[in-house]
């Protein structure tokens, strides 16, 4: 049986130029931490100084993110036929 991380590996991604989700540079750094603890996908990073970053590529799909910050960051789905292809699930 195949672990998680070899099951995720089977998935397509079509990344569009447009990111799906946008982190505001003013995001409270609380806020910064909630995101960069929930991704499945490790989406986030955050610097030292708070300052969160995402790479929009690498995103699942799974909406968690913009259920849980609702201020300082907007996400939705990627534009028909972008974004994740799953294999498995
Ligand atoms: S939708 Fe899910 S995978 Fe995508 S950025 Fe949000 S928490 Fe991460």
């Amino acid at each position: 049986m195949k672990g998680v991380e070899q099951r995720l590996a089977t998935n397509r991604f079509v990344t569009d130029v447009e990111a799906h989700l946008e982190v505001d540079a003013g995001l409270d750094p609380a806020l910064g931490r909630v995101l960069v603890a929930i991704c499945p996908a490790r989406v986030f990073v955050q610097e030292v100084s708070g300052r969160v970053t995402a790479d929009a590529a690498a995103c699942l799909e799974c909406g968690a993110c913009a259920v849980l910050v609702t201020q300082g960051y907007r996400w939705q789905y990627p534009r028909g036929g972008m974004g994740i292809a799953y294999r498995e699930g």
